[in-house]
């Protein structure tokens, strides 16, 4: 049996971080992958999203050009021809990964990963011990438990579509479910995007996902509330949709449920290492993340805390300083976490909400700083999305304690904010920051009147 410091079961964004991290500090490492290097958010997450995200914004640029005075059409747009460029840039990124992990000898195990014991792992025949092993092992889109539901794809299958859907139902309230609908959109596709409930996103701030609400359904995105579905048919050309309410929703092309993702442990036989898990199946952590048994740890969205690329990364190097590099107190705080959805218009987001810092702070401790403004790359443009930003501060020194922002540049916009927001800046030394003219963001460093908290949030 070949034995190692660590064993890393999951080669995602947590698993290669916490391999190549602990090697450097001379750790003996081994990683296992059962698929592509990179995980989730190489392959079928993150990179090509933000590729095709990328794409739409080209189209919107496109007309928009033609505002400035350029003689410009959008003429055709090749979705096959971007999907085989973007399928080969991540077999660069795969291979890239592989490099990384070569260059650190971490010595990768392909083939999927059981536990024999706690400190024992199994691939194929082999198998492979440590007092140290990580689980990161990610998570999968669901699809709902009903008839025909097999007949719509996933995330994943998106991503394998080598044609533009015509006519495209998305099934969904998450950031994917939203971030999807705007792309297709843009880029021509005639959206439906179907909610439980009357709205999305709804652990984003209110003001914020209201207005990308408003720009979603000007630009053409038919939200279709109050609805869930019970069954889905294939009709000769085309599938359709039956609601719980017995109406057909006809005619698409193509449906994708973004309905959540679940835990990846179905294989890994944790029954034989006394793990606690939640009722939904994530990995119960401490903030060390280190499970209930001793030397088994977890990282990234199989924990189902703030299921993200550089959460999973950053849990998961520190977790490696820890171990072997006597850092005994490193861990991650899962707090003020900035993120980015890449809707159209993007929003950017750090901290809490107003809700959450009313039910933090108390109503009376939180004012809201808030400007609504039209950005001037839309000068020319009286359908162009307006800009809404915020910021959310409580008691008497005005601390910053949340940062949202939807508009324009709000992608690129918000990490540096969410530096202030980190570091404690109060209101004052955001009006004190000297702004940066003409921009969208100086906003942020310009607003001036504040109202209360508003009262549905208290
Ligand atoms: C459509 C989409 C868009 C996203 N966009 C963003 C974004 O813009 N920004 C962002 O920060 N995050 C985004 N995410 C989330 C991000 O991809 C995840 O948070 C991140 O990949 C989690 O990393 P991880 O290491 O926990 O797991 P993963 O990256 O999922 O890696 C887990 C790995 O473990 C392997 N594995 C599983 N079981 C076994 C086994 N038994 N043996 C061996 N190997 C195994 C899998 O094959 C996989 O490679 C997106 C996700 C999706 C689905």
């Amino acid at each position: 049996m070949s034995k190692y410091d660590l064993i890393v079961i999951g080669g995602g964004s947590g698993g290669v971080a916490t391999a190549n991290r602990a090697s450097t500090y001379g750790a003996k490492v081994a990683l296992i992958e059962k698929s592509q290097m990179g995980g989730t958010c190489v392959n079928v997450g993150c990179v090509p999203k933000k590729i095709m995200w990328t794409a739409a914004s080209l189209k919107e640029a496109i007309h928009e050009a033609k505002n400035y005075g350029f003689k410009t059409e959008f003429k055709e747009f090749d979705w096959n021809a971007l999907k085989q460029k973007r399928d080969e840039y991540i077999v660069r990124l795969n291979a890239g990964y592989e490099r990384g992990l070569a260059g650190n000898k971490v010595e990768v195990i392909r083939g999927e990963a059981t536990f024999e014991a706690a400190n024992v792992i199994r691939v194929g025949g082999n198998t492979y011990q440590s007092p140290h092993i990580l689980i990161a092992t990610g998570g999968y889109p669901v699809i709902p438990n009903i008839s025909g539901a097999h007949l719509g794809m996933t995330s994943d299958g998106f991503f394998d579509l080598d044609h533009q859907p015509k006519k495209i139902a998305i099934v969904g309230a998450g950031y994917i479910a939203v971030e999807f609908a705007g792309l297709l959109n843009t880029l021509g596709s005639e959206v439906s995007l179907i909610l439980r409930n009357n709205e999305f996103l709804r652990h984003f701030d209110q003001s914020i996902r209201s207005a990308l609400m408003t720009e979603m359904e000007k630009d053409g995105v038919k939200v279709i509330r109050q609805t869930e579905i019970k069954e889905v048919k294939k009709t000769s050309n085309s599938i359709s949709l039956i609601t719980k309410s017995d109406e057909e929703l006809a005619n698409f092309d193509q449906v994708i449920w973004a309905i959540g993702r679940a835990p990846n442990t179905q294989a890994l036989q944790l029954e034989k290492t006394g793990i606690q898990m939640t009722q939904a199946g994530y990995i119960v952590v401490n903030k060390f993340q280190e499970t209930n048994t001793p030397g088994i740890y977890a990282v990234g969205d199989i924990t189902g805390n703030h299921e993200l690329t550089p959460v999973a990364i950053a849990a998961g190097r520190r977790l490696a300083d820890r171990l072997f590099n006597g850092q005994d107190e490193r861990h991650l705080t899962y707090e003020n976490i900035p993120t980015v959805i890449f809707s159209h218009p993007p929003i950017g987001t750090v901290g809490l909400t107003e809700t959450e810092a009313v039910t933090k702070f108390g109503f009376e401790s939180v004012r809201v700083y808030e400007s609504k403004f039209k950005p001037m790359h839309y000068a020319f443009n009286p359908d162009g999305a307006h800009c809404l930003m915020k910021i959310i501060v409580s008691g008497p020194d005005e601390k910053v304690v949340g940062c949202h922002g939807i508009g324009m540049g709000m992608d690129e916009m918000m990490q540096g904010f969410a530096v202030a927001v980190r570091m404690g800046a109060t209101k004052e030394d955001f009006d004190d920051t000297v702004a940066i003219h003409p921009t969208a963001a100086e906003e942020m460093v310009t607003m001036k009147t504040s109202r209360v908290a508003n009262t549905s949030a208290k």
